[in-house]
């Protein structure tokens, strides 16, 4: 440990695990520590209101978690600033202004972004969710507002791009010109289990929003996606909705990471490299099995994640995290509808979105959100 008469923990990204972490140290006793939370925003988004606030059900406000309030309620320094490295030997942090911060004990929960598997630099990704939610509000292109043909392609159809897609269409929907197509290399919702994908299948279908299974996109020229058979599809814009992908300075750091720069952690949530450091949510990634990328994980290992740390800071046994094998997912149609699946079984429906909106709004009513009309993304077109 560091000179400091206090041990120095600190926080690297205001995820879903961090702003509970938070929580739990208004609420629990800890070992005496000075925690530091380091986010490159002030304000974090719960991607479970992001359809909403896209469809317009949502402002960007309800939708965002205010850090800085959340850390000084929490008695947490509250840091702005990028990561953009971390010194394994020297214990510290780095950030993109070459700035240094020393820790005891750090923990990332970072995130991730959407792989940009072409180079289509006209791109939007949904992740990082702030430039998005930025994109969407520009002002329209003339030409949609005179009811001349506009394609919006989205690549991907996980659960993000799916989504994204009615999301779209709701807020778009009077734009009658606007075509919204989705585009995927395989079929919609993969991993899911049949039934959940025709549900969603029937619902984009009756928006009508255009699905291009077995689409794998190998180039784009000319604003045109092309596919592995020669297919072309043209657009004028277009949204990148593909897995999840890591930022790269975990793996350019001396940090294990897995073959796609993840951060490897074991079952304590800690760095299999270096025992000083945890990672969590998106940017972790367990050596024994692979987790699907998805807020629920980082939200199920914040109770671990602050145990772990109280322990690591009295030198007591860590505790392994349990992962659940099957949880709740709940998609929204944008269209006061959504689906619900666990295991087995699934169901759609009004009273399954009022049943989302009930637990998107008390996770969000626990924490501190951004004044109304503070943020810049409620403008529609
Ligand atoms: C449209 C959409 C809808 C989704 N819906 C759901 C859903 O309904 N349910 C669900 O479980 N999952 C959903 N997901 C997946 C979900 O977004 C992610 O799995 C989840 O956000 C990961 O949480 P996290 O805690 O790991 O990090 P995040 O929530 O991504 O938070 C990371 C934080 O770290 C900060 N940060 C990032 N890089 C740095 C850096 N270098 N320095 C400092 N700070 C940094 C960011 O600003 C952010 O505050 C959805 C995703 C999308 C795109």
């Amino acid at each position: 440990m560091t000179n400091t008469i206090q041990p120095t923990v600190v926080l690297a990204g205001g995820g879903h695990a961090h702003a509970l972490f938070l929580k739990r140290l208004q609420k629990k006793q800890t070992p005496p520590a000075h925690f530091i939370l380091v986010s490159a925003s002030r304000y974090t988004p719960y991607s479970g209101m992001l359809p909403g606030v896209i469809s317009g059900q949502y402002t960007a406000e309800q939708s965002h978690i205010d850090l800085e309030l959340l850390a000084h309620e929490s008695k947490c320094t509250f840091l702005k600033a990028t990561v953009s490295g971390v010194d394994t030997k020297a214990n510290e942090l780095i950030f993109l202004n070459g700035d240094r911060l020393q820790y005891d004990i750090l923990s990332i929960n970072t995130g991730s972004t959407q792989a940009r598997v072409i180079d289509a630099k006209d791109s939007i990704t949904i992740k990082p969710i702030r430039p998005f939610l930025s994109w969407l509000v520009q002002p329209l292109p003339e030409h949609i507002k005179q009811n001349e043909s506009f394609i919006l392609a989205i690549m991907g159809a996980g659960a993000a791009g799916v989504e994204v897609a009615m999301a779209l269409h709701q807020r778009f929907k009077h734009l009658h010109s606007l075509e919204i197509h989705i585009v995927t290399a395989q079929g919609i919702l993969k991993g899911y289990p049949p039934k959940v994908q025709k549900m969603a299948k029937e619902e984009i279908e009756r928006k009508p929003i255009k699905i291009h299974t077995h689409f794998r996109v190998t180039g784009v020229k000319d604003k045109t996606l092309i596919s592995d058979q020669n297919d072309h599809l043209p657009y004028d814009s277009l949204i990148l909705a593909t897995s999840a992908a890591p930022a790269r300075w975990p793996s350019e750091s001396s940090l294990a990471t897995s073959p796609d720069g993840f951060i490897q952690v074991n079952l304590m949530l800690q760095s299999v490299s270096h025992d000083n450091v945890f990672a969590c949510g998106d940017v972790a990634e367990f050596t024994h099995s692979r987790q699907a990328k998805s807020g629920v994980y980082a939200v199920r290992q914040a109770p671990t994640l602050f145990q772990n740390i109280c322990n690591m800071l009295e030198k007591k046994t860590l505790k392994p995290y349990r992962p659940q094998s099957q949880f709740l997912s709940l998609l929204s149609c944008a269209d006061g509808r959504a689906i619900a699946s666990k295991g087995c079984f699934s169901t759609r429906g009004r009273l399954i979105w009022l049943w989302k909106d009930w637990i998107d709004q008390r996770f969000m009513a626990q924490f501190p959100v951004p004044a109304t009309d503070s943020m810049e993304f409620n403008g529609s077109d």
